[in-house]
């Protein structure tokens, strides 16, 4: 196998760091690497960075995919001591210190696992095949022409509305699923129902099942109160205590028997370590629950003293008896961390125990409003909700997003849907529609 060149052009002649994924915590590594005396080089099966927070924006029309992705060359070519590598990473050989990327090997002194998350359906029957997951930038664009496509297909045979043409169901009422229905119930009354002047719009539904007693659960009561009675009002029918036990290409069956004659199962009901989890367990590397890398309070891989992981693909203690939740602040305060335990390690310093700000929760349920909650001093909460949780929501995700185009291009398509309760992106294009 050929042996790339890591950053630096083939010289080695300081620390390598080879960091897997440029996701929030793999781009983070790399941030607070650059100008420091190690070579570093950022493996991506994609070229470009993709911003999980607003999929569900683009999977309904109201974003376009490039508005939510960044190419990570556009990144790290400002930093000289930072390189980037397209390629899946396959494995790890850990007594030679390489990892295996399609077109050959990388060299490494020191590995960030920084895999993200991918989904878990849980063996449900059906699951897999026949639900659209939402966790990469093709999924959204999936989901769009599959939304999309069952209006066509409704429109040019209305029978198809009785078989579960325009009813969708959204599995797991946590963010993504709260954010998913919302939004699809205001696509169907501001934008579709224009759109489709022949069909009888208002029949299509959008029900949002949840395992547990409540929606939203890192929220505290009176939040998901009102994240429930707002989509409520919007007519999203909120199904709590249920669970999808099995999945067709025109049903959802549900644990009380109840069969929903439903063309769409969007799948935000659980999410597992990304697949190099599994690899790496198969060569000794301790996993936990959902697949997740079992790290060290260093956020060290046990064993592999030079080797780290961080955000989704790892179970990272909490200190009090659970874990870290799979959220972009977890990522990005563990890759800033393990970043100065690479600069300690290199000066001879001792690991550190990574410890975590909680800077908050925030959900949004669709315009003018959102859930968002704010840990302060003395155990106390700051709680906003409606306009105001809606607004600071969308300040909070233009400062995350990654370029100043993209900034500016999110910010101009959520003016124009605002002002003129249109949607811009409804196109079935990249992928076809699934069934
Ligand atoms: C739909 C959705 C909405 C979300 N909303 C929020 C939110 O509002 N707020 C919040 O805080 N969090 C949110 N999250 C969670 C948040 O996005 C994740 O916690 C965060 O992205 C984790 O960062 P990461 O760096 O661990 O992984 P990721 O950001 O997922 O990055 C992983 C990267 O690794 C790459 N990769 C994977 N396998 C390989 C391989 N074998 N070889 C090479 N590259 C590989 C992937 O392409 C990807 O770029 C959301 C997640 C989803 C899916």
């Amino acid at each position: 196998m050929p042996h790339l060149p890591a950053a630096g052009g083939g010289r080695v002649t300081r620390p390598r760091v080879v960091v897997v994924g440029a996701g929030f915590g793999g781009l983070c590594v790399a941030r607070h690497l650059a100008g420091k005396p190690v070579d570093v080089t950022v493996v991506d099966r994609n070229n470009f960075h993709q911003f999980l927070p607003l999929l569900y924006q683009v999977a309904t029309c109201g974003l376009n995919a490039a508005d939510v992705a960044y190419p990570v060359r556009g990144i790290v070519r400002d930093h000289a001591n930072v390189r980037f590598r397209h390629g899946t990473v396959t494995a790890v050989d850990w007594e030679r210190r390489v990892v295996a990327v399609e077109d050959g090997e990388l060299a490494f002194d020191h590995l960030v696992v920084a895999a993200g998350a991918t989904a878990d359906f849980f063996g449900i029957d059906g699951a897999a095949e026949h639900s659209l997951p939402l966790y990469t930038l093709q999924d959204a664009v999936a989901l769009r022409n599959h939304v999309l496509g069952r209006f066509e297909a409704a429109d040019a045979d209305p029978a198809l509305v009785e078989d579960g043409a325009l009813t969708f169901v959204v599995a797991g009422g946590g963010a993504t699923g709260v954010e998913v229905a919302g939004a699809l119930v205001e696509l169907f009354d501001v934008v579709l129902r224009r759109d489709f002047p022949d069909l009888e719009v208002e029949r299509a539904r959008v029900v949002l099942v949840e395992m547990g007693d409540d929606l939203l659960p890192p929220f505290t009561g009176p939040s998901r109160t009102v994240a429930r009675s707002t989509l409520e009002d919007r007519g999203v029918e909120v199904r709590t205590g249920q669970a999808v036990v099995a999945v067709e290409p025109t049903r959802v069956r549900l644990r009380s028997g109840e069969a929903i004659a439903a063309h769409t199962l969007v799948w935000g009901a659980g999410v597992r370590a990304g697949t190099l989890a599994d690899v790496l367990a198969a060569s000794g590397v301790p996993v936990g629950r959902g697949g997740r890398i079992a790290v060290e309070p260093s956020l060290r891989i046990p064993g592999h003293p030079e080797a780290f992981a961080i955000g989704d693909i790892a179970a990272t203690a909490d200190g009090r008896g659970g874990f870290l939740p799979g959220v972009a602040q977890v990522a990005m305060q563990g890759g800033k961390h393990v970043a100065g335990e690479i600069l300690g390690a290199i000066e001879g310093r001792p690991p550190r125990s990574f410890r975590y700000h909680d800077k908050g929760s925030m959900a949004t349920i669709g315009r003018r409003a959102a859930v968002a909650e704010v840990p302060l001093p003395f155990r106390r909460t700051l709680r906003l909700r409606g306009t105001l949780g809606w607004l600071a929501w969308l300040g909070l995700h233009l400062l995350y997003l990654i370029g100043f185009r993209n900034r500016l291009s999110v910010l101009l398509n959520w003016a124009w849907n605002y002002a003129t309760w249109d949607r811009g992106p409804r196109l079935i294009f990249g992928s076809r529609p699934r069934r």
